[in-house]
């Protein structure tokens, strides 16, 4: 592996030059920026934790391509226990950063198109999975971070992408020459991107005949010629100053993933990076089997952050000398059996996974939907019975300003304090923590991340085997089938 640390990660995004907007204004360095450097350190740590000896297991595996030691963002899973230690590695993570780390993306959009590219060749002759294989290697040897890109603006939803008034709405290939293709378009809500190095662009739906042109999936350098990215304001994003550290809440990471819209702008790809060109049936597998990869994290990133917060309002509970109260035992108890619950579907859904043609494995379908839906409501829940034991000392809180004021310093001070041994400037850090992994825009990844919470109940019903399940009622029941 090239990038053998965080350090060494930061380093090497500064070598880089993408075109990155926010707030009108170029940022020239995403690792100092204020508005992003949060991220990239919460990336960073998915580097550090490879190189300690008490994650390595964890956070490394061996490349099935060379046999190399590689980071476990770039593997391809080659059996249950890879499906399992991604789980376990994304709840120390979760733990480690109280946010999202964001390289889980560009992960399973790896794992995707390996296997669908396998199935490509197989049945149309195409030599998809070398040209992967090609660029993977060099990803994995370089341990580089990929986003994956699969979100489209979509436009008129009624409309397919053929059928848009604008036909960007939907990433596309505008040109075929020998050497390679042309892309325009644009990727939504894409995490991580400003911080990765590469973009990994897949469809974002099934494709029908019409839209041939829109089943394209390739490897583009974040910083090549025609991309540019405009990264999304957060809540509160103007306190990440260095003079604002209490206000902040988590002052070394940021409160979501750090999202960014990402444009193409006739971008050139050579034919070595191109996966799939207008095979329109493979699209809705592969669209699925990213879908279930990203929906099966979401029980392990999450209740990781959990663990933080259920820890914070335990803290908080002390410092307010309520922590005795039998009623914040038992919302502390239920925050716990929420997040363990979430963590008992990931884990599921990998015991439960399967090798797909190519050898490399999938996590239960269904399962990771239900997962993914849970979260959906769970971790809501977690943040409500958090707030609620919090209490609305939340919507006062004093910034770190009237702290250091010498007219209202001493006052806050006195009247926001807790018990006697702990400062009030830890009372209200924690309290800005709790506010930070819970409000504004924190939670808006845990309804909508992985898909928004109907694309579950859709494969959940599509999934449920109704008809077997009706057989097994009506035979109970004494129901004579004459196709049984
Ligand atoms: Fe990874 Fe979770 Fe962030 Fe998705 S939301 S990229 S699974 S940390
Ligand atoms: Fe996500």
């Amino acid at each position: 592996m090239k990038l053998q640390n965080g350090g060494e990660y930061i380093q090497s995004l500064r070598a880089l030059k993408p075109v990155i907007y926010y707030k009108g204004k170029r940022i020239d360095d995403v690792t100092r920026h204020p508005a992003t450097a949060p991220h990239v350190r919460a990336a960073a740590m998915t580097y550090a934790l490879a190189a300690k000896e008490k994650y390595r297991e964890l956070a490394t595996a061996t490349s099935h391509l060379t046999g190399h030691t590689i980071s476990r963002f770039t593997h391809v899973h080659q059996n249950i226990e890879d499906l399992i230690k991604k789980v376990k590695l994304l709840r120390v993570l979760g733990q480690k950063t109280g946010t999202c780390f964001q390289r889980c993306v560009g992960f399973d959009g790896i794992n995707a198109v390996y296997s669908v590219a396998y199935e490509i060749d197989e049945k149309l002759g195409t030599d998809y999975l070398q040209r992967f294989n090609r660029w993977l290697t060099h990803i994995q040897d370089d341990n580089r971070m990929v986003v994956g890109a699969m979100t489209d603006p979509k436009g008129d939803r009624s409309k397919s992408p053929a059928d848009q008034s604008d036909p960007d709405q939907y990433v596309h290939i505008t040109e075929r020459r020998p050497d390679g293709i042309v892309i325009r378009g644009a990727k939504l809500h894409m995490t991580g991107a400003v911080n990765s190095h590469e973009i990994l662009v897949m469809p974002t739906t099934a494709m029908n005949e019409a839209s041939k042109d829109y089943a394209v999936v390739c490897a583009v350098p974040i910083d090549a010629p025609g991309v540019t990215m405009v990264f999304g304001r957060q809540a509160n994003d103007d306190r990440r100053d260095r003079k604002e550290r209490i206000d902040v809440g988590k002052p070394s990471f940021g409160a979501v993933g750090g999202e960014a819209l990402l444009v193409f702008e006739d971008v050139f790809v050579p034919i070595e990076n191109v996966f799939m060109d207008g095979e329109i049936e493979f699209t809705g597998d592969l669209v699925y089997r990213f879908a279930a990869h990203h929906r099966a994290n979401y029980g392990a990133c999450k209740t990781g952050l959990m663990d933080v917060l259920i820890g914070a309002v335990s803290y908080l509970s002390l410092i307010q000398g309520t922590a005795k109260g039998s009623h914040v035992r038992d919302k502390v108890t239920e925050m716990t059996h929420l997040s363990e619950t979430l963590y008992s579907s990931s884990i599921a859904c990998s015991a439960e996974g399967w090798p797909t043609a190519s050898g490399a494995y999938m996590v239960d379908t269904m399962l990771a939907n239900v997962c993914k839906q849970n979260v959906t409501r769970f971790h809501f829940e977690v943040a409500r019975l958090a707030l609620d034991l919090a209490g609305g000392f939340i919507a006062t809180l004093p910034s770190q300003h009237d702290f250091e004021n010498e007219d209202v310093g001493h006052l806050v001070r006195k009247y926001f304090s807790g018990v006697t041994e702990i400062p009030t400037e830890d009372r209200v850090k924690i309290a800005r923590m709790i506010e930070a992994m819970t409000g504004g825009t924190a939670l808006v990844e845990s309804m909508h991340g992985a898909g928004s919470p109907q694309a579950q109940r859709i494969m959940i019903y599509r999934e449920g085997k109704l008809a077997e399940k009706i057989k097994l009622a009506k035979r109970l029941a004494g129901i004579i089938d004459p196709d049984d």
